[in-house]
């Protein structure tokens, strides 16, 4: 096992990190900008390496710096959480080439996923089921492109190869608007990924979001922890999770999962990742794979009792994973919220000092967040700044739990997408179950009062 990590992120999931680093008894080093001097986790952290200036760009974004904070500490191994340098390629190339263990999958597999065609040719090649579409990047041809819409029938989508975070996409709902349409998302692709390549799926109208969480070792082992819905969504940002996925039976999560390990069997996966699907009509359609630990990962664990990131902190070490997947059963029902500083009507961020923060409590109940009393919120990076996680016997024993929470936290000083929440627990639709991914923003654009 290792002796000492880096924790390359920031906020709760840097907290969640240096969580499992404690319990597996590995020192921690924080690394964090001038902006993040106060971070909870910098203040429980064996050692700190302050390695640039607030903006991402020239800190944790910077992977000479990031590389040199673990030169200089002598660790071992760097955990990059999600977002800035953890789907980073090059990054997790350079941790490995710099003597040091990324922990995550191999570099080659993350340039794999991150690239979208070739990410759904594999996955296509290992049985996984994908959107019906091109086969590949869109070539010159007109009547070629026209041909292929047709045969798969409009609405259809037209997606950058290298995009991502919701950007570089395009609905097209006739033919007549197909060839313009191409060759903008095209002209869009090449300024904001510098790659113009493009491909066509076709547009589901009503989809859910339902992903897979897997976990791979170095021995030949991989299983799945069944499923997330991560419906609820504003902007492409997911807002609400939960695990199980309403409606989904045991007979459809566990075939679903096998197609899972199957193709992490078939790339030589490496740690945690999610396969991300839309599901509409009772089948599911890969749109993506991220390798890496998600934000919701909590759901999971609360369900299946499997700690998410010290399986990858083991795995990472070469050590097998502790669960089998005989292992994996689902128990109850399990909820997240995501905590954004920001505007629950404007969405506008809001950063600042928190005045008042008490948590809340109780049975069921996970928190977790790095906010604290008097705690400044910084306005440089993203605005989540914390989860309120419940697990119950079931969902709506979890629901309720939830709607209990979200009264009883007070976070004073910042706005808060709290009353939002506190909206969502309320609406008989989602309190139902099973919405699709427009749901939140149509409930949200009637909701808007006129003016
Ligand atoms: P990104 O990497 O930018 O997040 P994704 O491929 O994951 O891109 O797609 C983001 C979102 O766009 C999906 O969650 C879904 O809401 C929508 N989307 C993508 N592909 C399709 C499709 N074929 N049909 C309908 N919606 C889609």
């Amino acid at each position: 096992m290792f002796e000492k990590i880096v924790i390359a992120n920031r906020g709760e999931i840097a907290l969640r990190i240096l969580r499992a680093c404690r319990e597996l008894g590995i020192k921690t080093v924080a690394i964090h900008s001038t902006a993040d001097r106060n971070l909870k986790h910098v203040r429980l952290a064996d050692e700190s390496v302050c390695i640039g200036p607030p903006p991402s760009a020239e800190s944790y974004l910077n992977i000479p710096a990031v590389v040199s904070a673990a030169e200089v500490t002598d660790a071992q191994a760097i955990h990059p959480g999600y977002g800035f340098l953890s789907e980073n390629a090059d990054f997790a190339e350079r941790v490995e080439q710099s003597g040091f263990v990324f922990i995550g999958p191999r570099a080659e597999t993350i340039r794999i996923m991150g690239d979208k065609v070739s990410a759904i040719k594999t996955m296509k090649a290992a049985g996984v089921p994908c959107v019906p579409g091109s086969d590949g990047t869109l070539g010159d041809v007109d009547e070629e492109n026209l041909r292929i819409a047709k045969e798969i029938g409009y609405p259809i989508i037209i997606k950058a190869s290298g995009g991502g975070g919701g950007r570089g996409m395009r609905v097209v709902h006739s033919e007549a608007a197909l060839l313009s349409s191409i060759s903008l998302t095209r002209s869009e692709a090449q300024g904001a990924f510098g790659n113009p390549a493009v491909y066509m799926e076709k547009f589901l109208e009503n989809p859910r979001h339902i992903e897979i969480q897997v976990l791979a070792d170095q021995h030949g082992n991989a299983i799945y922890l069944g499923e997330r819905d991560c419906s609820l969504q504003r902007r492409h940002q997911k807002v609400v999770e939960e695990s199980p996925a309403p409606g989904i039976t045991e007979e459809m999560r566990n075939a679903i999962g096998k197609r899972c390990v199957d193709a992490c069997l078939a790339v030589g996966y490496l740690g945690a990742g999610t396969f991300e699907f839309l599901y509409e009509d009772g089948h599911f359609y890969f749109i993506e794979m991220n390798t890496r630990v998600q934000v919701e990962h909590p759901v999971t664990e609360m369900v299946t009792g499997v700690d998410i990131v010290k399986e990858q902190i083991r795995i990472a070490a070469g050590e097998p994973m502790t669960f089998k997947q005989k292992d994996i059963v689902l128990r109850g029902h399990s909820i997240e919220c995501r905590l954004n500083a920001e505007n629950a009507r404007t969405f506008v961020p809001c950063a600042g000092t928190i005045h008042q923060f008490h948590a809340p409590g109780g049975p069921g109940v996970r928190v977790d967040s790095h906010i604290y009393n008097g705690y400044v919120v910084p306005p440089f990076y993203d605005s989540m700044i914390g989860k309120l996680i419940v697990h119950a016997e079931n969902r709506a024993a979890a629901c309720a739990r939830m709607a209990s929470v979200l009264s009883e936290v007070v976070i004073e000083g910042i706005d808060t997408n709290i009353p939002l929440h506190q909206d969502i627990f309320r609406d008989a639709g989602f309190l139902a179950g099973g919405v699709n991914i427009h749901y939140l923003e149509k409930k949200l654009s009637l909701h808007k009062a006129p003016k």
